[in-house]
């Protein structure tokens, strides 16, 4: 897509950030006949949009409900999920002749590359009139009396709004910073202590050692604490616990808490015991239960003193059965931390929704500065959630 360049200094808006949400902010905000600077300081726009969902881009969720986002106002994200929904997304990438697929639990892929979505955003963004700089550095933000003065390495910019776009800090690699975090607290918004979410866990010692040698390993599990629940894969990894499972309970954890894996979720194990117990009463407790799990996570439990050594399942009364099965639908595990930043999908926590207004997510304190996307303090799940976060709020923000 041609990029005209211009050398005009004054916006009606001027976004920071080139990602999904700052894109589509700025031709949403186009079509109302803003006209609209998007400025990014990497060299390419929508990054973290061209790697995700394994390189197709799980841009939404048809099951998208309030209830999918973590935030400390669980309100907040309810108004501009109403008014900027998956389908109305579907219908953008309808105009796009984008074509797209299910994988499962509602989430929806493209059936190419993710690029035909940044692709989608930037002629959007074009079509509607709105500009471009890359490797542009922002070196300060000021207020002026009718909006924003804001420095950067291409000189000096001023805008009515400013549009803070500029995503958390997970993979710092990519170009991620706190960026949006710092002008928040300039301008004196609170910011929640941002923390990697939908991240692995790691290990460490003896558990780390045990579950390294099935990295690899997948099985269906309900991972659980006190505050969620999530009945997906977990995958064994070289340095401790991933897989879907993992990844949305991490984003419900604090360091130092344990959190408790049903590995026979969705069994009924101990009906399925006590049937093999009848017709194989010779057979071992081992390969009673390889017919529920994984035969190398059984043999690993074994050696662990996790599963008891019963050599026959004739020996092994009612009450055993129930408490073996009791023990590993409440297999606890405490990590010792995620594999953090490097490694985590989004950030949770970050601009504390106090300050914004949840209809149009501008600042209650200074008129006219906006937060969008992954800056704000709302988390979504595994599986399409975050994107579509970034387009409800680009939405709610350019209706503004
Ligand atoms: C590996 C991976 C896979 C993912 N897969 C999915 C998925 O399939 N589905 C899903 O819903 N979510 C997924 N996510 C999460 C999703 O990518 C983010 O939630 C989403 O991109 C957030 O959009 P955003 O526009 O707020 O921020 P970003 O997309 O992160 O964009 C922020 C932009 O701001 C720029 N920027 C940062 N600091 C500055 C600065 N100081 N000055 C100027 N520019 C700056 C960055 O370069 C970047 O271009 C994935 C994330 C990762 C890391």
């Amino acid at each position: 897509m041609p990029q005209i360049a211009k050398s005009e200094t004054q916006f009606d808006a001027l976004v920071i950030g080139a990602g999904a949400a700052g894109l589509f902010y700025g031709a949403r905000a186009g079509e109302a006949g803003l006209r609209v600077l998007v400025i990014d300081h990497a060299a390419k726009p929508a990054e973290k949009v061209r790697i995700s969902g394994g390189g197709r881009c799980n841009f939404t969720n048809v099951h998208t409900a309030p209830e999918n986002f973590i935030c400390a106002n669980p309100h907040f994200p309810k108004s501009a999920l109403a008014r900027f929904g998956p389908q109305d997304f579907l219908d953008r990438l309808a105009r796009h002749n984008i074509s797209w697929h299910e994988k499962t639990l509602g989430q929806l892929f493209c059936d190419g590359r993710s690029g035909v979505i940044i692709d989608m955003l930037l002629s959007e963004l074009y079509e509607t009139g709105g500009e471009l700089r890359l490797a542009t550095l922002v070196h300060g933000v000021e207020r002026t009396g009718t909006g924003f003065r804001v420095g950067t390495s291409g000189g000096t910019i001023e805008a009515a709004r400013l549009v803070i776009a500029s995503g958390g800090l997970s993979i710092p690699k990519m170009g991620a910073t706190g960026f949006a975090y710092d002008i928040a607290r300039q301008f004196g918004h609170a910011v929640i202590e941002p923390r990697p979410a939908l991240v692995p866990f790691v290990l460490e010692g003896r558990e780390k050692e045990d579950f390294a040698s099935i990295s690899g390993l997948a099985c269906p599990v309900r991972a659980s604490n006190d505050r969620a629940a999530f009945t997906e894969a977990m995958l064994f990894t070289h340095r401790g616990l991933s897989g879907p499972a993992v990844l949305q309970i991490s984003s419900y954890w604090a360091a130092g808490e344990a959190v408790t894996f049903d590995l026979l979720a969705g069994l009924d194990a101990a009906a399925a015991l006590t049937a093999f117990k009848a017709e194989h009463p010779r057979k071992s407790l081992l390969t009673a239960l390889e017919t529920l799990l994984p035969n190398r996570l059984v043999a690993l439990l074994s050696a662990r003193g996790e599963i008891p050594a019963v050599a026959r399942m004739a020996d092994m009364p009612h009450t055993a059965i129930e408490a073996l099965v009791e023990g590993l639908s409440r297999w606890t595990i405490t990590p010792a931390g995620t594999e953090g930043w490097r490694t985590a999908e989004v950030t949770a926590g970050g601009i504390d929704t106090d300050g914004l207004s949840s209809k149009t997510m501008e600042s209650r304190i200074v008129p006219g500065l906006y937060f969008i996307g992954e800056c704000v303090d709302v988390t979504g799940w595994l599986g399409g959630y975050n994107f579509q976060w970034a387009w409800a709020s680009a939405h709610a923000a350019a209706r503004a």
